[in-house]
């Protein structure tokens, strides 16, 4: 029972939490924060161009991409700190008890490491992906997770809009 479970909460390719279990979690954290008056921060990150690596290289190649951005997430943050693959090629990060000043700083580290990884494609091609990413706060941002995610997903059109390979929050 445990094995199913565990199969159902985590997406096997990235080893992250899936959508609907991070639902929970997220919620969960802000009724904590609430509590606590404190904050949570609520990222989402979309892989630039990411079609393109596909294109390029393979769905195999770029399923290591998603794969290794994963192991980079689980490395940077927390174990109180919600990490997900929200879905395809976008994943959501939810941060607790700091500013979103912070989590912006800590996001765009994770993101100047992450650019430099560099990745083999076909014919020994190496090749490197960026992401762009919108962040807010709660309360101040938002008061659910509908709403923080509206408002962190119009934070990443920005971003995409003005070149990609940012972290833009509100
Ligand atoms: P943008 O910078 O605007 O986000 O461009 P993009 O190419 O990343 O965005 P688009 O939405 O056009 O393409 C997303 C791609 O992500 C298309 C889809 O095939 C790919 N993708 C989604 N899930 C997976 C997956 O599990 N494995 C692989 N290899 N590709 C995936
Ligand atoms: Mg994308
Ligand atoms: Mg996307």
């Amino acid at each position: 029972m445990r094995l199913l479970r565990t199969l159902a909460e985590v997406d096997s390719l990235t080893n992250l939490k899936r959508r609907r279990q991070s639902v929970e979690d997220l919620n969960r954290l802000l009724k904590l924060a609430d509590r606590q008056d404190t904050t949570l921060c609520f990222a989402i990150l979309d892989l630039d161009q990411f079609k393109q690596v596909n294109d390029s290289h393979g769905h195999e190649v770029g399923d290591q991409v998603l794969k290794t951005l994963g192991d980079y997430l689980r490395q940077t943050f927390r174990g109180e700190d919600v990490l997900t693959r929200w879905g395809g090629e976008e994943f959501v990060v939810g941060l607790y008890g700091i500013s979103k000043e912070l989590a912006v700083k800590r996001l765009t580290a994770l993101l100047e490491t992450f650019s430099q990884h560099s990745f083999l494609g076909g014919e020994q091609h190496l090749f490197h992906v960026s992401f762009s990413g919108g962040v807010v706060e709660y309360p101040q941002d938002g008061m659910d997770i509908q709403s923080l995610y509206r408002q962190a997903d119009e934070l990443l059109y920005m971003a995409k809009a003005a070149g990609r390979n940012q972290i833009l929050s509100s």
